[in-house]
């Protein structure tokens, strides 16, 4: 297994730790906690001094046994999934929302195989599933906001860099990318928290249709 390069950005830690993100990045940062162990560590060291720093702008005052109870509270945590995909592709966190693995997503076609899944929108925030054939481009489209993307199964390439199971890919309005699915290997599957509607180029359905040669 490559290493995993492209980690989660420490303020949507800090959101997560703190139980302040919107649903969709929520369950994108548990997915990707708990295939990653850098992202764990980090996180268990916001949720030890979450409270203190987050809600108090006093000094704060570690406490001498700080360092071994994070490690303590690291230890007791599951073991991550990364790697191990004798309990499917999903990781927990995934698995307990849509009730199974792959086999229970209700998939909805976009275009020439590429297949989504919406898992949860609240109007400010929506998380999907993407299913895209080896080799082929992701539906071309900009961000009106934060996008997020969590590999789970295959790899893609995109403007920085290649991208495997564990990898998050963090997107913003300035960011125009196409990430192409490996062609090499199986189909990718990924998982996408946007906040705004994730904007196909040109609205038009028939425009993205044209776009992937249907
Ligand atoms: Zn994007």
């Amino acid at each position: 297994m490559p290493a995993i390069r492209h980690h989660v950005p420490d303020d949507m830690l800090m959101g997560y730790a703190a139980g302040v993100l919107p649903q969709a990045f929520d369950l994108v940062v548990a997915t990707h906690v708990s295939l990653n162990d850098d992202a764990r560590v980090r996180l268990a060291g916001f949720e030890e001094l979450g409270g203190a720093v987050l809600s108090d702008l006093k000094e704060v005052d570690l406490a001498p046994d700080s360092l071994e109870q994070t490690l303590a509270k690291i230890s007791r945590m599951a073991p991550t999934e990364r790697g191990t995909r004798s309990n499917g592709v999903f990781p927990a966190p995934l698995r307990k929302m849509i009730g199974g693995d792959v086999a229970a997503v209700k998939w909805k076609s976009i275009a020439r195989g590429t297949k989504q899944a919406v898992l949860c929108s609240d109007g400010e925030a929506t998380a999907r599933l993407l299913y895209i054939p080896a080799g082929q481009a992701m539906p071309e489209h900009s961000h009106r906001g934060t996008e997020m993307t969590l590999v789970l199964q295959g790899g893609y390439s995109s403007v920085d860099g290649h991208y495997v199971r564990g990898d998050l890919e963090v997107a913003d309005q300035q960011t125009n990318h196409t990430p192409i699915a490996d062609d090499d290997g199986e189909d990718c599957i990924c998982l996408v928290a946007t906040d705004g509607r994730l904007l196909f180029n040109g609205l038009l359905p028939r425009l993205a249709q044209v776009f992937l040669r249907i």
